[in-house]
């Protein structure tokens, strides 16, 4: 709440905002998911309440435990504190806990799940309003089709493939992610009454003029980031087929099933997660040609062709431009990559691709600099450093780019110098054709899995107020609730336990097979993992009127975090100003450092011990648990909108 300035503190009255952003793990979820709730709840034993809380806001809970970029992790108070450096609360692994429990993965009826969702409308809708059409049975797509079929829409998804899950199917390692369980959250949804036409593209089958005709009233794109981006090195091209592959397109045809001929030694181009993913795979692909008519397309039989070829030798060397540290992948998938084998060329290169008819090698040269000082990409390298690695297969994994099929009959869409549709932020409505919206990549450009969630659901309320005409608003409410002190306890040891990863398969049997490299946790494991979990929705709130002066809190405050500084040492906006003059009778500038003491406290890594509370002998201290709610509500309807900031008389509270 306060930080150093030359005043030299600068504070603020705390408002909703404040208190909920506290909580660092719901504010950094895209789709703000109560993880506290979860994690919390899972330390208690109280599994299916957790599974209630992941589930209430997001339709691919499951999937999100295996393979979410888990942006709540980053901001988690318990990563930030001085008692335990050892890294946040595992909420991702943690919700997989809960999903393998009460998931679809372990349900008989799929129905189930959906009664857990907090989206508006019904789990079990009468299908009655406007026809919708979906154009990709991504998750992005699947969420908007999720929302607005539970508002009672008839919902149909276009799917280009002959699977459902878009970038999920074709993009993540079935090492990853399971197929059949991200079937069954897609299954799930078509429980709704979504109808989900496979293998039927929009531009090549039907057009959204075509569709229009048929009683279409909206149109949502969620066609993603499907095709690769192909290689500007010299010979890229004229070995394309012959060697040089898209990276891209190796993950889409060996996640669908299919033969895909990679040699003997590898060369990948590129340094992020996609590559990694390439790389990766590529260990565990070796399939020869003239194997094509072994494969089960959909039952992915090349993975067990690929266990038994994968002994053969083989060299994967992955060149890129940024050096080891700015590598564009996660660490985990890097570090990964390397113990399965993989060797890294940091500041590397691609200056051709060799070879006639086949590739042969591919020359390199390091790299001095990527930007230039006026801060575009400009490479400049060194000479001297000229190394051809011998290959004789190249991966180009460089980037994805849209595939703009869909647009046939509607070609004038406007589209935004990024490469992506020109849509309205807030409702994700296309700024030139009233019925079109977008989602995911090709609205936002390429994010986390779960920030396409979180634009698919703002887009359903985008439609829904084009096609009823009305305007919603986000309502939020919230109110402190004291807890008793006397009984007041964190749960025993939870700041001892320190993070631990879940349990991964043994390296040396991972390149040999597509199975699933993380395992779940014991619910032991679990539930010392969930009790880490600092609360941060209780908050130490001080009565200043009680107060005095004496200190204890301060001292024996584990993170230090508690300090005393005279009234004039702190500075703020209107409402600190107009809160110091009601407390003191004349305004801040006429005051002198003996006039009054204001306590201060660096909310951000408070542990929640309650020792201030417990030591404080005025009783002056209270632990106080931070309720919220929120809804969206027609606007015409709302009376309140705003929770107020609780000033007392006497100053402000924590
Ligand atoms: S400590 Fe708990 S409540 Fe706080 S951010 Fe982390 S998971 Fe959320
Ligand atoms: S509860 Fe009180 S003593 Fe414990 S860390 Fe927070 S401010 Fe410090």
């Amino acid at each position: 709440m306060a930080e150093e300035t030359k005043a030299p503190y600068r504070v603020k009255v705390p408002d909703i905002d404040y208190w909920r952003g506290k909580i660092g793990c719901q504010t950094g979820c895209p789709v703000k998911t109560d993880a506290r709730g979860y994690v919390i709840a899972i330390g208690e034993g109280r599994y299916e309440d957790a599974y209630a809380i992941a589930r209430a806001p997001n339709p691919f809970a499951s999937m999100c435990g295996r393979i979410c970029g888990c942006p709540c992790e980053t901001k988690c108070t318990r990563g930030n504190v001085g008692v335990d450096t050892s890294g946040p609360v595992s909420i991702r692994a943690l919700k997989r806990f809960a999903t393998e429990q009460y998931g679809v993965e372990n349900l008989k009826d799929l129905h189930k799940s959906l009664e857990y969702s907090n989206a508006r409308g019904s789990s079990r809708p009468v299908l009655d309003k406007e026809k919708i059409a979906v154009v990709g049975g991504g998750v992005a797509g699947m969420t908007a089709a999720h929302d607005l079929a539970r508002l009672g829409y008839r919902v149909t998804v276009f799917e280009e493939l002959e699977i459902p899950g878009g970038q999920m199917a074709t993009g993540v390692p079935i090492y990853r992610l399971s197929r059949e369980l991200m079937n069954l959250e897609i299954a799930a949804i078509c429980e709704l009454g979504v109808d989900l036409r496979l293998g039927v593209s929009v531009g090549r089958d039907v057009t959204i003029p075509q569709l229009r005709e048929e009683g279409y009233k909206a149109f949502i794109i969620a066609a993603g980031f499907m095709a690769g981006r192909p290689s500007p090195t010299p010979g890229a091209e004229k070995l394309r087929g012959k060697g040089v592959h898209i990276g891209i397109d190796l993950l889409r045809e060996v996640n669908m099933g299919k033969p895909y001929h990679v040699g003997e030694r590898c060369v990948v181009i590129g340094g992020g997660n996609v590559a990694m993913d390439v790389v990766r795979m590529t260990v565990r692909t070796n399939v020869i040609p003239g194997l094509s008519q072994l494969s089960k397309p959909k039952n992915y039989a090349m993975t067990d062709i690929s266990r038994v070829l994968a002994s053969k030798a083989k060299t994967i060397d992955c060149i890129f431009g940024e050096s080891r540290a700015q590598m564009n992948a996660d660490e985990y998938e890097i570090e990964e990559a390397i113990l399965e084998g993989v060797k890294l060329h940091p500041q590397t290169w691609p200056v051709e691709i060799l070879g006639e008819d086949h590739v042969t090698g591919i020359l390199t040269k390091k790299v001095k600099s990527l930007i230039d000082a006026t801060g575009r990409f400009n490479p400049q390298l060194i000479d001297g450093t000229e190394k051809v690695i011998e290959c004789d297969t190249v991966i180009v994994s460089i980037g994805q780019m849209v595939n703009w099929n869909f647009l046939t009959g509607i070609e004038d869409l406007a589209k935004t110098p990024r490469g992506t549709i020109d849509v309205d932020p807030e409702t994700l409505q296309s700024t030139n054709h009233p019925d079109v919206f977008a989602v995911g990549d090709i609205a936002v450009g390429a994010r986390l899995f779960i920030d396409g969630i979180a634009s698919a659901q703002k887009c359903a309320v985008g439609v829904d107020e084009f096609l009823t005409g009305k305007s919603f608003k986000l309502v939020k409410r919230g109110y402190m609730r004291a807890l008793p002190i006397v009984n007041y306890g964190m749960p025993d040891k939870y700041d001892a336990f320190i993070r631990q990863e879940p349990p991964e398969r043994e390296t040396h049997s991972r390149a040999a097979g597509f199975d699933l490299v993380e395992f779940n946790y014991t619910e032991k494991a679990a539930r010392e993992q969930g009790m880490r979990c600092l609360r941060c929705h209780v908050n130490v709130v001080f009565d200043a009127e009680k107060c005095i002066l004496c200190g204890l809190c301060i001292n024996i405050c584990p993170e230090s975090i508690l300090k005393m500084v005279p009234v004039t040492d702190v500075t703020g906006d209107a409402d600190v100003a107009a809160l110091i003059e009601a407390k003191y009778g004349v305004p801040q500038e006429e005051l002198l450092p003996d006039d009054g003491t204001i306590m201060l406290m660096d909310g951000t890594k408070c542990i929640r011990c309650a020792l201030c509370a417990k030591i404080c002998p005025m009783d002056c201290i209270s632990m106080e648990a931070f309720e919220y709610e929120e809804s969206l509500v027609p606007v015409e309807t709302i009376t309140r909108t705003a929770f107020p900031p609780v000033p007392t008389a006497a100053g402000y509270k924590s």
